[in-house]
């Protein structure tokens, strides 16, 4: 039993024709989750607006994939907390693993952002996970324990914070961790919020993510950490998100 969240991570993907349509199709189609759960979409900053003009005043909220951590100025290219939040976002995904392998994201710039966020009102969904080198060489939790400390370093309180596990091998690759192995990196995960904030680390929000389907979530949500899903591929079609969406639903019985 407890609150879930399903989040679309929609990448670099969708114009404004389709993201309006994707959206449509995601509020039309979705079961009664107030009080149950949370379902979030991340467009690209280009359509947020668009995204938000459908969603509005629907159980639905909006994501950022990325935020920058200064405030304003001569940060050409870059995109600030405030902005996100004037766009109608109530989220922002951080420390993505693409932004990390891609475009070279520390643990300390995702720090840097966490701050920014929480100072001005948006949530951070921060995301960690190892490589699959890190997986085979078995040092899984001393990565994912890492970068959880320092995402959160100098946070004095959870109630804002959702985690994303992503094990980096198993994102866009089909290959999904298996629910057990997930459900201890997420039990892991808890234990070193538990260490670093005590009793509120029961509350937040860990969500999985790594090629999750309609067809494999419904075990990975069983499982009594995992409270939810960040979805990149199957959230670009409406029926697989829905799918994940009536999954989760499953987490309230
Ligand atoms: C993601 O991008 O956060 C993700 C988990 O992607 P996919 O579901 O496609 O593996």
């Amino acid at each position: 039993m407890g609150m879930w969240m399903v989040a679309g991570n929609w990448k670099m993907n969708n114009l404004t024709g389709e993201a309006v349509a994707l959206a449509k199709d995601v509020v039309s189609g979705l079961p009664p989750i107030a009080g149950r759960g949370e379902v979030v979409l991340a467009p690209p900053f280009t359509v947020l607006k668009s995204v938000f003009d459908v969603i509005a005043g629907t159980p639905v909220a909006l994501a950022s994939q990325n935020v920058f951590f200064e405030d304003k100025g001569a940060f050409t290219g870059e995109i600030s907390s405030a902005m996100l939040r004037d766009a109608g976002c109530t989220y922002a995904i951080i420390g993505h693993s693409e932004r990390r392998k891609y475009f070279h994201e520390t643990d300390e710039n995702v720090n840097l952002k966490v701050k920014k966020c929480l100072a001005t009102g948006l949530k951070p969904i921060v995301c960690v996970g190892e490589t699959d080198e890190e997986r085979e060489a078995g040092i899984t939790e001393f990565v994912v324990g890492i970068q959880v400390k320092k995402a959160l370093a100098g946070i004095p309180a959870l109630d804002k914070i959702v985690i994303a596990y992503e094990p980096v091998w198993a994102i866009g690759t089909g290959k999904n961790a298996a629910p057990i192995e997930a459900e201890e990196v997420h039990h892991f995960i808890r234990n070193v919020l538990g260490e670093t904030h005590g009793d509120a680390s029961r509350n937040v929000k860990i969500l999985y993510g790594g090629s999750v389907t309609a067809d494999n979530f419904g075990e990975l949500i069983a499982m009594e950490n995992i409270n939810g899903a960040l979805v990149g591929g199957a959230s670009l079609k409406s029926e697989n998100f829905l799918g994940i969406i009536s999954r989760a639903m499953e987490k309230n019985k």
